[in-house]
């Protein structure tokens, strides 16, 4: 070893799961139950990651409140994904939603009940009955803290299970073996700023989404892409990173989110005028179309000067028709925030919201199993070995180029299962450690001895700012081709600047300015593969709208601006040379018919 690496303290586990959210969570229980040594590493208590913010629900076809199956919850999410999620996963998802539900509620999730003491379900954004004719009641929740119930569930069935939590631990990089296999990862522990080398036969990335590459986000602070960037400095591209959601009801100028849950319940988007403008775009679903069409409607109203406000850029969300009650047993928290960010009763008055970035669709690009894929020599796929990621860095893909709300705690619980049940399957038990190479470490330290010796550089968090607020400009909600290309220099000039950040304060107990400097590495890899990839897709599909590419619904040749025959592909961004390759959409279900692409109207 060299002397760096050989000077790391080192501990050795079965599994380590990098992330305590509702995936990782979901995959350690599944492995402390079947008796695997499983470590969890997160940078926050466990219940503090951002699944706890989830409000509105967890998407299942219990068709406990209005008739549903499978059937209609996979083309629901076929069309919302506008064909650009793979069926096969999506299939798996729909199937196993109902049991992963049922599975939950017997931790003991406390879902809110129906008078007959089945779950009770919401309607939610895009989830229809019969094949897009009404909108059906298909998010089970518990009140509008359906992520809070669900990690708190999952937490104390992992301490039952005695898995092994690293409490205030930043993962840092991938340990790797001269043929890429992974080996574990190195970490630093916040508390006394000690790095480790953490050996494990199998390593699972579950580290949550990047939202915080943007200015305006819904996301919690922690939510920098760490996953991401460590994919990304190990060569494994990233796949179909253009696409991130903006969700319709950030409270305007706070960026809290306001669930969708709120538009489940009957509350109503309106213009200046106080028109129901949703009706005129979406006569079907109005209010509760998918995400990326509603943000656009809201986006078109304000540019055509119909916004609310003295400068008319914000829309209201209307919800005083709904009654106080109602309003304090299904939205007591969307209640509390109307209050505390708005300083608005939403029993009483409409509440100011904008679109605001809430969900990353693309991520590690994986298997229905969790395992992590690269591209082969000959043109195909590979799995690294000993490599898993799950929840939102992974994408699998079943969100494709727009997520339908409620589908990502399912992903969550699906797939945390699934790669769960994956590694019991075929992890020998009493396999040996492999042998660390001599410079397994020596990366990481290296990164750290450079902020260690840097005394002149600019502060992590300036660099951070101007990051976000390029990728704010330049990958919003409407782009347009200049925009973006401009973009891809800007980011790549922020390249520069992050290798040269300095580092004043160099104590190491609790120094959240390294940890930050530490993040600020990662989000440059989520940001430069977003613009990247975003730049080359010269179509709109999705979350991805480029005002250049705009068309009619009935432009024979692209409608609404989609290209099927050059862009029906997916996109996968590798950091070396921040160069893209593409792969093929899996337009094949495990079992049933295939959806084809079609028009996507609501
Ligand atoms: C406000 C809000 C509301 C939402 N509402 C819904 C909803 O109602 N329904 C729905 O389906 N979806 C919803 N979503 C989306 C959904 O909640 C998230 O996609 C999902 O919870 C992500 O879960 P995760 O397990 O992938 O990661 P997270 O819950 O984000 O957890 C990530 C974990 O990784 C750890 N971590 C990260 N980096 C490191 C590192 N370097 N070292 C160690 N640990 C690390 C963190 O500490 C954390 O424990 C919502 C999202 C937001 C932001």
């Amino acid at each position: 070893m060299t002397a760096l690496t050989s000077s790391l303290p080192k501990r050795r586990f079965d599994v380590i799961i990098i992330g305590a959210g509702g995936s990782g969570m979901r995959a350690s229980l599944q492995l402390a139950r079947a008796g695997f040594n499983v470590a969890v590493l997160s940078k926050v208590f466990p219940t503090r990651s951002h699944t706890v913010a989830a409000q509105g629900g967890i998407g299942a076809s219990l068709g406990n409140m209005s008739e549903d199956n499978w059937h209609y919850h996979f083309y629901d999410t076929v069309k919302g994904s506008d064909w650009l999620g793979d069926q096969d996963a999506i299939e798996f998802m729909c199937r196993e939603a109902p049991k992963v539900v049922y599975e939950l509620e017997h931790f003991g999730m406390p879902f809110d009940r129906n008078p007959d003491g089945t779950i009770y379900q919401r309607p939610f954004g895009g989830h229809t009955a019969n094949y897009g004719e009404k909108p059906v009641q298909r998010a089970c929740a518990a009140a509008d803290r359906t992520g809070h119930a669900m990690l708190h569930t999952l937490y104390q069935q992992n301490v039952a299970a005695r898995t092994t939590f690293f409490v205030e631990w930043m993962a840092l990089d991938l340990v790797r073996n001269a043929d890429g296999d992974v080996l574990g990862v190195t970490a630093l522990e916040m508390e006394t700023g000690d790095t480790y080398l953490l050996q494990a036969k199998t390593t699972l990335l579950a580290t949550g989404g990047a939202g915080r590459i943007f200015a305006a986000s819904t996301n919690a602070f922690i939510n920098t892409g760490d996953g991401l960037g460590m994919a990304a400095r190990a060569g494994i591209p990233l796949q179909d990173m253009e696409f991130w959601q903006f969700h319709p009801t950030g409270v305007a100028g706070a960026g809290v989110l306001l669930t969708e849950g709120c538009r489940g319940e009957g509350a109503i988007l309106r213009n200046a005028q106080g028109e129901r403008f949703m009706e005129r775009y979406a006569p079907t679903l109005k209010d509760l179309a998918p995400r990326d069409f509603v943000s656009r409607c809201m986006d078109q109203e304000i540019k055509e000067g119909r916004g609310c406000g003295p400068n008319k850029d914000y829309i209201n969300l209307d919800m005083t028709h709904l009654g106080g009650d109602t309003i304090l047993k299904r939205l007591p928290s969307v209640f509390e925030i109307g209050h505390n960010f708005a300083n608005v009763d939403i029993t009483k008055e409409p509440i100011p919201v904008v679109p605001t970035i809430h969900y990353q669709m693309g991520g590690i690009p994986t298997t229905i199993n969790g395992q992590v894929l690269v591209p082969d020599a000959s043109g195909g796929q590979r799995v690294v070995n000993g490599l898993y990621a799950v929840g939102e860095c992974a994408c699998v893909s079943v969100h494709g180029a727009n997520r339908l709300g409620t589908n990502s705690l399912l992903d969550l619980l699906v797939f945390g299962r699934a790669a769960g049940n994956h590694i019991v399957d075929t992890l020998e038990r009493k396999a040996e450690f492999a042998d660390l190479p001599r410079d397994a470490a020596d990366r990481s330290l290296a990164r750290l001895a450079r902020l260690d010796a840097c005394t002149e550089g600019e502060y992590a968090q300036i660099v951070a700012d101007d990051l976000r607020n390029t990728m704010q400009q330049h990958a919003g909600v409407f782009r347009t081709q200049a925009s973006m290309n401009e973009g891809v220099r800007k980011v790549a000039a922020l390249r520069q600047r992050v290798q040269a950040i300095g580092l004043k304060d160099k104590s190491k107990v609790f120094n959240t300015a390294r940890i930050e400097a530490l993040e600020v590495e990662n989000l440059i890899e989520a940001a430069q593969a977003t613009m990247t990839s975003a730049a080359a897709r010269t179509e709109c599909r999705g979350a991805h709208t480029v005002n250049d590419y705009e068309r009619a619904a009935d432009d024979a040749e692209h409608p609404l601006g989609r290209n099927d025959r050059d862009w029906l592909k997916h996109s996968l961004w590798h950091s070396a040379d921040n160069a893209l390759s593409y792969k093929p959409v899996n337009l094949k279900p495990l079992t049933v018919a295939s959806v084809p692409p079609k028009v996507r109207t609501f």
